[in-house]
């Protein structure tokens, strides 16, 4: 996803996005955290016993845009990752934070989000 605000491609990215449709709140989540610049809700597919992901409201299309945005965001990401897992009672057992980047990585959805995954030992490493 290339472009910035303004341009052509970012604004399909905002207009199409399937995570912006879900802060909008036009497609129904199940949202488990709601603070700040960030949304959480339990993915779809879940690969683990605790799957949320944690999105940012703005539409930023990858943990590195939003970095590059505003390095601050990615605390908030990774602060409601850490509560998200605290109150899904992972937080001493441990969980897995993933930002899938690019084609290589199977990122699918051109929003950033943090998968945490949890509730499971976890392999290493991953496929
Ligand atoms: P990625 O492959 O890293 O881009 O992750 C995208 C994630 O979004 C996948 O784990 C999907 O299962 C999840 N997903 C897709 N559609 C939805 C939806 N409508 N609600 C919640 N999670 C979704
Ligand atoms: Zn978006």
């Amino acid at each position: 996803m290339g472009g910035g605000v303004g341009t052509a491609a970012y604004d399909a990215g905002v207009t199409d996005c399937l995570f912006c449709k879900i802060v909008a709140g036009e497609i129904p989540a199940k949202i488990v955290d709601d603070a700040g610049r960030t949304l959480a809700f339990a993915d779809i597919e879940p690969q683990a016993p605790t799957h949320v992901l944690v999105v940012t409201k703005d539409h930023h299309p990858s943990a590195a845009a939003a970095a590059a945005a505003d390095p601050a965001l990615l605390g908030e990401i990774v602060a409601t990752a850490h509560r998200v897992a605290a109150a899904a009672g992972i937080a001493e057992s441990g969980y897995r934070l993933v930002f899938n980047t690019g084609p290589d990585a199977n990122q699918t959805v051109p929003h950033v989000h943090c998968h945490v995954l949890g509730g499971r030992a976890m392999t290493w490493p991953p496929g």
